[in-house]
């Protein structure tokens, strides 16, 4: 039986027990390809909303001020209603877990939006801020590969030093063609340069794949998968394109132009996938669900539980324990 290395699995035996993810949202965050920087309107596929909309509605910041960072950036009015934000969130959160699971370590997750799209001087005084929590070993920050600088690359080198410091990178394809299609406002050649720069600094490496792309079929899946890991990453994210309201995609999919990936092809996509992964590098997901009515279709994508549940089951059955 191949037993995966689940996120899990390594935490427990880096730190000798499980490490618990804290998701942060962060108000003022955005992504070029929603601002018109490289693009308007962002991914075909995302209503960010849906990634954390309690986060974000419960925690403390004045949206009557409309403010978005970007690289360019010169100041920031929000940043203390930010820290205060993130506080909020990380203590909220963390509360919780030690209560319903007596978790005892934390790693901050900067999840929603592009969380190095923002001037250095920002980004340094949040992530100190979440490094400095109570029972934190480290971060985990989810980006594009156009988003984030020498600079700020560098700086979170000198932080891995000392912290568990993850950068997660939305890579969803390797075929320019489908990038084009989802708007992602960037290429492969991009995808390919900032990852071989992060890893030549030290840094883990998360990559997103998207399995039900627009136009993918199972063998380009697979080609993507093959090309991430020959760059090195360290872990991978895997999750079934599903649609959400009030989205192009949404658009698509209810005039017919798009079909969503079925249970059947993405357990077998998975089944192979999990074959071709090495057994030493993380997986960190394999599925991905929403559980409310801004699901749109496909309906297996409503109950995480049972689809984990599915892919289990079929993953045991060819030998792999996740
Ligand atoms: S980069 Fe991420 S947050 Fe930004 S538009 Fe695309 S999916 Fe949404």
């Amino acid at each position: 039986m191949k037993k995966i290395m689940t996120f899990g699995r390594y935490t427990k035996k880096r730190f000798g027990e499980k490490v618990y993810k804290i998701p942060i949202s962060i108000s003022g965050f955005t992504c070029p390809n929603i601002d018109g920087t490289v693009a308007i309107g962002g991914c075909t596929f995302c209503e960010n909303d849906s990634f954390s909309p309690q986060l974000q509605k419960a925690s403390p910041l004045d949206k009557s001020k409309k403010f978005y960072l970007n690289l360019q950036s010169v100041e920031n009015p929000l940043l203390d209603q930010q820290l205060a934000q993130l506080q909020w969130q990380f203590q909220t959160l963390s509360k919780a877990l030690k209560k319903s699971h007596n978790a005892k370590k934390f790693l901050v997750y900067f999840q929603s939006f592009t969380n190095t799209y923002a001037p250095l001087e920002t980004l340094k005084a949040l992530y100190e801020k979440a490094l400095s929590f109570e029972n934190v070993v480290g971060m985990s920050i989810g980006t594009r590969t156009d988003s984030i600088t020498d600079e700020t690359l560098a700086y979170l080198s000198q932080l891995a030093q000392k912290h568990e410091v993850w950068v997660e990178y939305g890579v969803q394809t390797l075929y320019d063609a489908t990038l084009a299609k989802i708007n992602r406002g960037h290429d492969s050649a991009n995808i390919r340069s900032t990852i071989a720069k992060t890893k030549a600094l030290g840094l883990n490496v998360c990559a997103h794949l998207i399995y039900g792309l627009p136009d993918e079929d199972a063998s380009m899946m697979l080609h993507s998968l093959d090309e991430t890991l020959n760059m090195g990453v360290d872990s991978i994210k895997i999750h079934p394109q599903y649609v959400v309201k009030k989205t192009a995609l949404a658009n698509s999919y209810t005039k017919g132009e798009f079909v969503p990936i079925s249970l059947e092809l993405y357990t077998q996509l998975l089944i192979e996938s999990l074959k071709r992964i090495p057994a030493t590098l993380i997986v960190q997901r394999i599925s991905a669900g929403i559980e409310n009515d801004s699901l749109l279709a496909p309906s297996w994508c409503y109950n995480k539980n049972s689809t984990m549940a599915h892919l289990r089951q079929a993953l045991k059955a060819n030998n792999i324990a996740y």
